[in-house]
């Protein structure tokens, strides 16, 4: 756990891949190759210097899951790189962040008032004081997100540094929201030499000119993503809890288990209730920290609607393939999974927003609620939550990510690397950067109509060779444009350029 700490501190990458792993996969070799030379004529100007990454919880969402391999490989690469996380016993401290993260992604609330500011720069102040502790003069900040942004002022009070803030949010539109929380924000940006974006439309005024998009990208070896047989396929959904055994499996249970929420409110290890059905059925699945901007609940009403049409009588009677796909949307159920509530750091609306589903589910009829398992996935281990999240997506005919706003949305790149056709919303900048509509998958125009979106799940799970389509285009468009050597050398092309400060 990290995030609600005391204070700063350090996170150690564990075991991992080095680039000579990844250039021995036949289809990853140019990519490493042509990473290295970049590199070799880019990086020897930070010799001495080490580049520190900075963010506010070390598991769960997007950052934490980039930078293991970040700041790996940029080891290997020759850059001495460091992660620290900052944390506070001051809970309000994540409340006021999280206010200010969904007023950049334009969803309104109150502007933040100046007792707020007070806190918000006295916890930095203090993480600041004990980063200073650990960087020497002319070392590179590199700063992730809101949560630590006025780092760089009070280190600069004492220390030469270049600092670079890369924000991993944004909305590509103007709105009250955005400009109370960049009126906010601004006063410690001047503290930065440059500023990195996933996406040109998310640059704010106040730094246009010295900023940067550098896509996110996954990582193809992690246990996330890596390849996985058959058997580690079905002995991690055993092992996880995600399907009663078939047979004996050459590993033992998990740490912790995937919990499934009951009928009756409570959540049990889901695979000693009513089975999901992951190993014969088609399924639909999302798979998101439990935020109320990734769409869950216009996705659930979508998958009850197209339950009850079928109920109707949509489609029955037909013969031949048919047949085949009125069995498949029978068959068919959907899967919500996210992180247990509580255990990402920086995200203190977990628990409501998962309550919120938790009603909806439970005021379902018990036919469908049996053809839905919203999940809870254990994060005592880290790498067996991957793993989890891993199985799943393979085990998916189709990977959802219904948000209503997404800065990237990595759980996209994830699920099409694995070739899994994805269902995604237009509204939100992320997806369109990924998803091209109709060519890698399906974007809907509007995740908040659920109409649209039963009509569109229905004609994709309709359509075999468009779904296979989708999948191969997909992980072409991911190889190209959105794996962690991409994003390397697009930081490797900026580490080589950015001013540095004299030690
Ligand atoms: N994730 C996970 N376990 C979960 C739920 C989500 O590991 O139970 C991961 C997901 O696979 C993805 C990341 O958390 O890698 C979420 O990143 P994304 O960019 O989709 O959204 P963010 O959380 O940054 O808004």
């Amino acid at each position: 756990m990290s995030g609600e700490g005391s204070g700063l501190h350090r996170v150690v990458v564990g075991e991992r891949h080095t680039l000579d792993d990844y250039a021995a996969i036949a289809h990853l070799g140019a990519e490493v190759a042509e990473l290295r030379a970049e590199a070799a004529a880019a990086l020897p100007r930070l010799a001495g210097r080490t580049v520190w990454m900075v963010n506010s919880t070390a598991q769960g969402g997007g950052v934490a899951e980039m930078l293991p391999a970040v700041v790996g490989l940029l080891g290997d690469l020759g850059v001495r790189c460091e992660w620290v996380v900052i944390g506070t016993d001051e809970p309000a401290f994540f409340a006021l962040t999280k206010r200010l993260h969904n007023l950049i992604h334009g969803v309104d609330g109150p502007a933040p008032d100046a007792a707020e500011r007070a806190l918000y720069e006295r916890v930095n102040r203090e993480n600041a004081r004990q980063l200073a502790a650990l960087m020497a003069p002319g070392d590179v900040l590199i700063v992730h997100d809101p949560q630590p942004l006025p780092l760089a002022a009070a280190l600069r009070e004492r220390l030469p540094l270049t600092a670079i803030w890369r924000c991993h949010i944004g909305l590509d539109q103007d709105t009250p929201a955005t400009r109370a929380a960049w009126a906010f924000l601004a006063p410690y940006l001047d503290a930065y030499d440059h500023a990195v974006f996933s996406a040109p439309e998310y640059i704010p005024v106040q730094l246009a000119g010295r900023a940067t998009v550098i896509p996110p990208g996954i990582d193809p070896l992690a246990p996330k993503n890596r390849e996985l047989s058959l058997h580690a396929t079905v002995g991690i959904m055993c092992n996880g809890g995600l399907v009663a055994c078939p047979g004996p499996t050459v590993r033992g249970p998990f740490t912790a288990l995937a919990q499934r929420l009951q009928p009756d409110g409570r959540f049990v290890p889901a695979g000693v209730s009513e089975s999901i059905g992951l190993l014969t059925r088609p399924i639909v699945t999302q798979i998101s920290r439990w935020d109320r901007l990734k769409g869950f609940l216009p996705l659930l009403r979508a998958f009850v609607t197209l339950k009850a049409a079928l109920g109707d009588g949509d489609g029955a009677g037909a013969g031949g393939r048919d047949a085949v796909v009125r069995r498949r949307l029978d068959l068919v159920r959907l899967v919500l999974a996210g992180p247990e509530p509580g255990t990402v750091g920086d995200d203190p609306e977990a628990l409501a927003v998962l309550e919120e589903l938790r009603a909806a589910y439970l005021a379902l009829d018990a036919a469908v609620q049996d053809e839905i398992a919203i999940l809870s996935l254990p994060m005592v281990s880290v790498e067996e939550n991957a793993l989890l999240v891993n199985a799943l997506q393979r085990a998916s005919t189709l990977v959802v990510q219904n948000s209503l706003r997404e800065g990237f949305g990595l759980t996209i790149a994830e699920a099409m690397w694995k070739r899994v056709p994805v269902l995604s919303s237009a509204r939100a900048c992320g997806p369109r950067q990924q998803v091209r509509d109709g060519l890698d998958g399906r974007l809907v125009a509007d995740p908040e109509d659920v109409e649209e979106l039963r009509r569109v799940m229905a004609e994709m799970l309709a359509d075999g060779d468009r779904r296979r389509q989708w999948g191969q285009s997909a992980q072409r468009r991911v190889h190209e444009r959105f794996l962690v050597f991409t994003q390397l050398r697009d930081w490797g092309r900026l580490l080589g350029r950015v001013p540095l400060r004299s030690p």
